[in-house]
């Protein structure tokens, strides 16, 4: 009984004294520089001579919480694209501290906000990064107009911050963009010695043009659907690929989101929930494809809705294991390492 009293006391003269020492500035302000420490280290999160992919976004436009919208980071030996930017996915981008000096270009699947709406601030993000040119942005017929928007919207803010921080570090001839539209059913809109990126034609009508995505470097490659109903021409393009990067609606769940929406009488959420059906590719038909594509893993991305717990992550892939077992729903910050000149797939999660 003793014991137990003085064991008692002794814990509670330890969080005391731990409470009064966070109260003081001297702690205080080291523990804030160590975070600050952390924040600002950059950590490379690529292996060298491989092909990965970061899921800079995992959601599609319904929301969920820790999760941005559409991006795929991809580092391809010493070259790195961005596929698609949608919202909160830059935000990653600098949590990670992503080195720049490498990026080829920001790549658009199609023209739709959550693919492109951090597409600003990854500009201004690379600007400050030592970007001695505009950014080079490639993406469908459209992507002209629609960059010009953003070089309208935010030349006045360009201006100003050249301004504060210098034309040294924040040049205006560097400021903006350089757009290549791509077109057609199919082109190769990069290529150097080990690495292709050919966009190819999807369909996610009324949005036309919109594009996957096949990116080859030395013996391995991957294919990014892009926004897409379920496509024999993904199936084509994915034979003899490692890994198949999909978007995926769970029509369990919609269902359900739908009788609830109604039940509501929320006819504006029902009307949308019901339209999303018919412009994409649900969990089993993409399960279908990774099958016959004989892809070595699918990666559900671009999640309709984004699972947000163990049950409702069932629901999402349910049916799915009937028809192909290799498959991981990503999240924010999936890793996916494909290292040159062997069969390794490699999943991590960047924290
Ligand atoms: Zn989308
Ligand atoms: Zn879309």
């Amino acid at each position: 009984m003793k014991i137990l009293k003085y064991t008692s006391l002794v814990i509670f003269t330890l969080l005391f004294v731990g409470y009064l020492l966070l109260q003081n500035h001297t702690v205080q302000n080291r523990l804030f520089e160590n975070t600050v420490k952390e924040l600002f280290k950059a950590d490379e999160i690529f292996m060298s001579d491989a092909l990965s992919v970061a899921v800079c976004g995992s959601r599609a436009p319904l929301p969920s919480p820790n999760r941005a919208e559409t991006c795929l980071l991809v580092q391809a030996g010493s070259s790195k694209f961005i596929f698609d930017l949608g919202e909160g996915s830059a935000a990653n981008l600098q949590n990670w501290q992503v080195d720049y000096s490498d990026l080829e270009a920001v790549i658009l699947s199609h023209l739709h906000s959550d693919h492109i709406s951090d597409v600003p601030e990854v500009q201004f993000q690379t600007w400050l990064g030592g970007r001695k040119e505009p950014l080079t942005v490639l993406g469908p017929i459209g992507t002209k107009s629609t960059i010009q928007g953003f070089t309208s919207a935010y030349e006045l803010d360009a201006y100003y911050r050249s301004e504060h921080h210098g034309p040294e570090l924040l040049p205006i001839e560097a400021y903006g963009y350089v757009v290549t539209e791509f077109d057609g059913d199919s082109e190769v809109i990069f290529q150097n010695e080990d690495t292709k990126v050919t966009a190819f034609k999807v369909d996610h009508f009324p949005v036309d043009p919109s594009y996957g995505f096949k990116v080859e470097f030395k013996d391995r490659s991957i294919v990014i659907s892009g926004d897409t109903i379920a496509l024999d021409v993904v199936v084509e393009y994915s034979k003899g690929v490692d890994v198949l990067f999909h978007d995926a609606l769970a029509k369990p769940l919609i269902d359900r989101m739908i009788k609830v929406s109604d039940e509501l009488e929320n006819n504006v959420i029902s009307k949308v929930l019901f339209d999303i059906k018919n412009y994409h590719a649900d969990t089993i038909e993409v399960a279908e494809i990774a099958k016959k594509s004989e892809v070595d893993l699918l990666v559900f991305y671009h999640l309709i809705p984004a699972p947000r717990n163990q049950t409702s992550e069932q629901m999402f892939l349910r049916g799915v294991d009937e028809i192909f077992t290799n498959y991981h729903v990503s999240e924010d910050g999936t890793l996916v390492s494909l290292p040159a000149g062997s069969e390794e797939i490699l999943i991590d999660l960047i924290d």
